[in-house]
């Protein structure tokens, strides 16, 4: 699968995405993460990118020409267009469920990302083709957003987890409406808490039953609106 991420700030993304899981993976192949820096295509003499809002207003934004310029350059050897998502406030909150149908539909998606006061409209109406916010809140920029975007898809990429795709699976949100079961490893007794006496059972199948009914006690008690947005 492959990330071009379009943003004033490449290099916050190597220190985030080098290492660890999203590291191997692009070691071995399975990712490839581009950074691209808008700035590269303005055609400015003095490297500009932003300017005051038409209207007044606080804060200056994106032009369109170096954000629209720098999504042709990556589509100009294709003979395809790769999806475009702008992280933003105003987009669908991302969740499980998206990371797993964007690594299922797409494999190749350019994530664009704002600053400032955002981005002239007129960019985001020539190349997006949908719109993506981590939450309810405003970050300054779209960088963070567009690691979160990267992890989380990159993860449901058969491989990524060498093997332990079946991990995944059982994990928190991965059906979108329960949380994962508490788990414990070694040792046994941590400061006089004993680990469940099930888990040390052997017996698969009350394991898994046990391990069910925390999922659903878990849910119930940390996030019962998943529970009621089923019905
Ligand atoms: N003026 C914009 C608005 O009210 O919608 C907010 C601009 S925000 C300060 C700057 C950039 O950060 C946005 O263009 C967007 O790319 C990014 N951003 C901020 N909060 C975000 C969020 N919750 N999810 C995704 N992107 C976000």
């Amino acid at each position: 699968m492959r990330f071009d991420v379009l943003t004033l700030f490449p290099g916050m993304f190597p220190p985030v995405l080098s290492d660890s899981i999203i590291g191997r993976a692009q070691a071995k192949g399975l990712l490839e993460l581009n950074f691209i820096n808008i700035r590269d295509y303005t055609t400015d003499k003095h490297g500009r990118v932003d300017d005051y809002p038409y209207g007044g207003g606080a804060g200056m934004l994106m032009q369109a020409e170096p954000v629209v310029r720098a999504f042709r350059a990556i589509t100009a050897d294709l003979d395809y267009r790769p999806v475009c998502i702008y992280m933003t406030p105003q987009g669908q909150v991302f969740r499980q469920e998206t990371a797993r149908r964007i690594a299922k539909d797409f494999s190749h998606v350019v994530l664009l990302c704002g600053h400032y006061e955002g981005i002239d409209e007129r960019a985001l109406e020539e190349i997006v083709d949908f719109e993506l916010s981590i939450g309810d809140y405003v970050l300054t920029g779209g960088e963070i957003p567009a690691m979160a975007v990267i992890d989380a898809v990159s993860r449901m990429i058969p491989g990524v987890l060498g093997g332990q795709e079946e991990s995944f699976r059982e994990e928190s949100l991965y059906d979108g409406k329960l949380l994962e079961y508490p788990q414990y490893t070694r040792p046994e007794v941590f400061e006089g808490k004993r680990v469940p006496e099930v888990l040390l059972s052997g017996h698969h199948a009350n394991i898994e039953s046990w391990r069910k009914e925390q999922s659903l006690l878990r849910t119930k008690m940390k996030r019962p609106e998943l529970l009621e947005e089923e019905t």
